[in-house]
């Protein structure tokens, strides 16, 4: 059986990355999603293993001292990282793991994974990105204009990944991002045994 792909997805805050996510999952419900863990405190509407596993500082840090972790980061404080299990027994099987990180977790992933498929969600221009963050109304000026500092940063980097799905209309990103998936799926690689059953019934 040829292993999984794991698929990496970044994208900017505003770009829609969750949302393209959850509908690409309502169709592919064989693909594992990892979910990161992360020390800081729930916030309202998050539930324990849903998009994270909240666990305390010490946990994390025992997790560190083990090597549990693909990759990990500390943001404001916090750390998060990807735990390492559960993505290489998904991948041992077969199955495709997708993995949600910010520009330095896909680059920390790909060194350590080099078959791993980066996949960056882009906005389709800046001004779009501006509007989206402002219309959700749940950010103060200056978090807007943090927000857009960090994506600038973000999409500066972006020409390290293998694909760019632009986020324009919902459902063309959605079927991009399948056909991404699709496509590695169909690979040489991944169905070489296919030669060899056909040949033998031959
Ligand atoms: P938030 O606290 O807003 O949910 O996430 C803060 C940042 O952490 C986001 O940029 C998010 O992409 C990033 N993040 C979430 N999970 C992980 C992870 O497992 N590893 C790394 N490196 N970053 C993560």
């Amino acid at each position: 059986m040829s292993k999984g792909t794991v698929f990496v997805v970044s994208g900017p805050s505003g770009s829609g990355k969750d949302t393209i996510l959850t509908e690409v999952f309502k169709k592919r419900k064989d693909i594992f999603f990892s979910i990161s863990s992360i020390t800081r405190d729930m916030r309202p509407g998050e539930v324990q293993d849903g998009k994270y596993h909240f666990i305390s500082k010490a946990e994390f840090e025992k997790g560190l001292e083990n090597e549990e972790f693909l990759e990990y980061n500390k943001y404001l404080e916090n750390y998060y990282g990807t735990p390492k299990a559960p993505v290489e027994e998904h991948i041992k099987v077969g199955d495709d793991v997708v993995i949600e990180v910010d520009v330095n977790g896909a680059k920390a992933i790909k060194e350590k994974l080099p078959e791993a498929v980066l996949i960056f969600i882009m906005p389709p221009s800046f001004e779009v990105l501006l509007n989206r963050l402002s219309r959700r109304g749940t950010e103060t000026q200056e978090q807007i204009k943090g927000r857009m500092e960090a994506a600038l940063k973000e999409i500066a980097v972006a020409n390290m990944y293998d694909y760019i799905v632009i986020n324009d209309d919902l459902s063309v990103a959605v079927d991009d991002l399948l056909a991404i998936m699709r496509g590695c799926r169909l690979k040489l690689k991944k169905q070489i045994n296919i030669i060899d059953e056909v040949l033998k019934n031959a």
